[in-house]
């Protein structure tokens, strides 16, 4: 097998170098090896649920593994305390380590450890965790420790990512630069179903906020602009545009100031819109559209109005087939079969798709209950602390694993991989 950097260079057309078995099997055997403390770490952060940016025990109990099997970890990365980096393999300060050819391709494992306020975890992020955590650590032992002492290749880097639930810790790290020089980011995510890869639409929220004039009522009601009676216009105007939205465009609006009083006509009303796009590009469209529809309302009622975003934006999800066609076989070896998902059907918006437009990712689902289940429910807690949790996630880290090893070790992978990347972002998917 070729590790050396000419082997990736696009003119010459990479060879498809194959993995040997005996790779995969010591994979294997590597997370077999941690199969219950690796368990242990998924109940662990089960029993003691953080919600967004608290997860201190979490991202410690991560941090402090990996550090202990050699990786070199970064606490409190991209200015969030509870967010991390660990590092093995490449280089540090222009030396190379661990016989490392080159720089070589870099692969990052990425873990979501964030509960739920009331409900735990009920998204199953600890079975993130932990499979992420097995792979990186499975990965390294299994390149690190081989007969022919060639190392990993590259880099394999595990990052801690907080906050999925709520704020978005790997908009911040996107935004850091965390991501740079990463050629593969890989990750998976139990679920109610096994599909490949995850419909997450892009998602924005946006505040508008109307502007008229207060009066009295019946004292003086020709004084007044009715603020209220604008946000509510606007409310109406969306139900219309609604009907020709593209599929996976959406939007959701709730009022956050209606006015104070009923003996006071409002002189300021304000609603919050959740907008969603299949793709980035649609979502843009529907952030105009909303726009249009407030200054629209504001003419027409003699308002007149603000529209600010609120947060950050999340970007629409673009699984990389050749990784997650990898990791699909690796999966299926484990005895878990993914298909495609349904078509038209979306399952919300997460901060991965600011990481997956930026570098080749995969975000694959697998069933840890029944397909009526639903996750950020009780019922899916539970599961995520069962026993099918405990074989998703270790079928999860050396799916994982393997796929990472693919990366390192086969250099027409990485460059596939950046090839369909850049085909998709050309054609705005
Ligand atoms: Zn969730
Ligand atoms: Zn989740």
């Amino acid at each position: 097998m070729s590790r050396t950097p000419e082997a990736r260079n696009p003119e010459a057309g990479a060879p498809e170098a194959r993995v040997p078995e005996s790779v995969y099997a010591r994979v294997r055997e590597e997370v077999a090896a941690r199969a219950d403390r690796l368990w242990g770490v998924g109940l662990a952060l089960h029993r003691e649920p953080e919600t967004a940016y608290e997860e201190h025990g979490a991202s410690r109990l991560l941090a402090d593994e990996l550090e202990r099997e050699g990786f070199r970890v970064e606490r409190g990365v991209a200015g969030l305390p509870t967010a991390f980096t660990a590092r093995a393999g490449g280089k540090t300060g222009g030396e190379s380590e661990e016989g490392a050819a080159g720089d070589g391709p870099c692969v990052a494992l990425l873990m979501e450890y964030d509960a739920l306020p009331l409900l735990g975890h009920a998204c199953g992020h600890n079975l993130i965790a932990a499979a992420g955590l097995g792979a990186a650590l499975a990965a390294r032992a299994a390149l690190d420790g081989g007969e022919d002492g060639g190392g990993i290749g590259g880099t394999l880097l595990a990052v801690g990512a907080p906050a999925e639930e709520r704020g978005g810790g790997k908009v911040a790290e996107v935004e850091a630069g965390l991501f740079e020089g990463v050629d593969a980011a890989l990750m998976f995510h139990p679920g109610v179903y096994d599909w490949r890869w995850a419909p997450l639409t892009a998602s924005a929220q946006i505040r508008v906020g109307f502007h008229g004039r207060s009066a009295h009522p019946t004292g003086n009601p020709t004084e007044g602009i009715d603020a209220l009676g604008a946000l509510i216009q606007l409310f109406n105007a969306l139900g219309v545009l609604h009907k020709r939205l593209p599929s996976g465009s959406h939007v959701q609006g709730i009022v956050t100031d209606g006015g104070r009083a009923t003996n006071v006509v409002p002189e300021y009303a304000e609603g919050l819109f959740g907008l969603r796009g299949g793709t980035t590009a649609a979502l843009e469209e529907l952030v105009e559209e909303l726009r249009t529809c407030a200054r629209g309302v504001a003419l027409a009622t003699g308002t007149t109005v603000e529209v600010t975003g609120v947060g950050g934006r999340y970007e629409h999800f673009r699984d990389n087939d050749v990784l997650s066609g990898l990791f699909a076989g690796h999966l299926e070896r484990a005895g878990i079969g993914v298909t495609e998902p349904v078509p038209g059907l979306y399952l919300g918006s997460s901060d991965i798709g600011n990481v997956s437009t930026r570098v080749p990712a995969i975000h694959p689902f697998v069933a840890i209950t029944g397909a009526d289940g639903s996750d950020h429910t009780p019922e899916f807690a539970e599961a995520a602390a069962g026993p099918r949790a405990r074989r998703v996630m270790l079928a999860a880290a050396e799916a994982l694993a393997c796929t990472a090893v693919d990366v390192l070790l086969r250099p027409d992978v990485p460059e596939r991989a950046w090839d369909r990347f850049r085909e998709k972002a050309a054609a705005g998917l």
